[in-house]
């Protein structure tokens, strides 16, 4: 029975999106309008319409009803400025009712619903501004359909009833009017609460990316940065290099100058070295005053050159150390990644170079043997 029901659904409605929603709108209209043309019908059959007036309005409706369905369907509605084609289509159906309160004898009053059920349409679709300009045109078409009554039939009780009749639509139409705007009030706070959602939900994912003091990207967001990298490595071949950086000395900026003097420098160490990167490198806080730098489709060679710039960018800004009178400096473990699979052993590697360089003697970027050695070797080599 689905397998019927969704070529179908598909034949009539079109391809999901707003399209659909479109399509299935004009063919819910044209549902209510072919009621409208039964109960049409009806009075013809009762004797309460002429059947010389009923049929060109059904034949009016038909043609609209069809032709904004063909319209969506076709796509020719995106071309134009109201893709939705709500205007047009209320407008129209307007227009026929407004028809049909003309010919109907004494059912008419009852078409006033109708006008009703047209303009409930515009208070979804449409804003609230419009929606009320649509009701203020629907009440004008009665008003006219009324005068040109009064004008041909010059029959006072019928005009005296038609007038009783516009009352009563007034009373609609400012009702539908109020509900507009209370329901322009609803749209306008969702909307103002979908944008601070939003905005919180943005402020909460800088939150969860990023360090609180250099702005850099925290060490959980780095671990998803790096697996990101390493299954690229696979489709385009070339290693990562991991670059670990710890600040020498460190704890002596704490202990001489405060631990807000750290800070500052934690800070300006994350602007520094960010201004020497490339764009699809990612610098990370790794720990207090360890720094994770993650260069994808990177050598080692390069990814050691690299960290030098930083070096030498640090010794050109003089800014003070640890040791008293001596510059800021770093030690450094440079690492790669060949494999998806390799990427927990190369941090550990970085992890040993950077050891190393403090080892022996700090203010250096050293590699040491980590995943590949043979392959690291031979990029180093490079
Ligand atoms: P080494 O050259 O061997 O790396 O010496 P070090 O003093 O840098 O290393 P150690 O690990 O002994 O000290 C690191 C210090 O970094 C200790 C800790 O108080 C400090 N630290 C860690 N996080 C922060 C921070 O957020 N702000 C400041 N100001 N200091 C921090
Ligand atoms: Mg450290
Ligand atoms: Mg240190």
């Amino acid at each position: 029975m689905t397998a019927l029901i969704a070529p179908l659904t598909h034949a009539l409605l079109g391809p999901t999106g707003p399209q659909r929603v479109r399509s299935s709108q004009a063919l819910l209209v044209m549902c209510l309008y072919l009621a409208f043309a039964l109960v049409l019908q009806v009075e013809v059959r009762l004797g309460l319409t002429s059947e010389g007036q009923g049929l060109p309005l059904t034949l009016f409706g038909l043609v609209g009803c069809l032709g904004f369905y063909g319209l969506i369907r076709s796509g020719v509605n995106l071309r134009m400025s109201e893709p939705s084609l709500t205007r047009p289509q209320m407008l129209y159906s307007m227009i026929a009712v407004a028809w049909a309160f003309a010919v109907s004898g004494a059912p008419r009053g009852a078409t006033i619903v109708l006008m009703q059920v047209i303009l409930m349409f515009g208070l979804f679709g449409l804003p609230p501004r419009e929606g009320r300009r649509m009701a203020a045109m629907g009440f004008l078409m009665l008003a006219a359909v009324i005068a040109w009554r009064a004008w041909t039939l010059g029959d006072p009780d019928e005009t005296r009833l038609d007038l009783i009749y516009l009352l009563y639509a007034g009373i609609v139409f400012t009702g539908v009017a109020i509900i507009s705007v209370r329901l322009g009030h609803i749209r306008e706070r969702l909307r103002d609460q979908a944008a601070e959602l939003k905005l919180a939900l943005a402020r909460n994912q800088e939150l969860a990316t990023r360090d609180v003091l250099t702005g850099l990207t925290n060490r959980r967001a780095m671990l998803e940065q790096m697996a990101i990298a390493a299954c690229e490595i696979e489709r385009h071949g070339q290693p990562l290099a991991l670059v670990l950086f710890d600040l020498d000395h460190f704890k002596q900026i704490n202990d001489s100058r405060g631990h807000a003097a750290g800070d500052r420098v934690l800070q300006r160490f994350g602007e520094v070295a960010q201004g020497e990167i490339r764009a699809g490198d990612v610098l990370a806080r790794w720990g207090g005053e360890e720094f994770l730098l993650l260069l994808p489709r990177t050598g080692l060679e390069e990814a050691w050159r690299c960290a030098e710039r930083i070096r030498t960018r640090l010794v050109a800004l003089r800014m003070e150390g640890g040791q008293p009178g001596q510059p800021l400096t770093f030690s450094a473990g440079v690492s790669s990644c060949r494999r998806m699979d390799q990427l927990d052993a190369a941090i550990e590697a970085a992890d040993r170079a950077m050891y190393l360089a403090k080892a022996t003697g700090r203010n250096r970027t050293e590699l040491v043997a980590g995943p590949g050695l043979a392959e690291l070797r031979q990029d180093a080599v490079a």
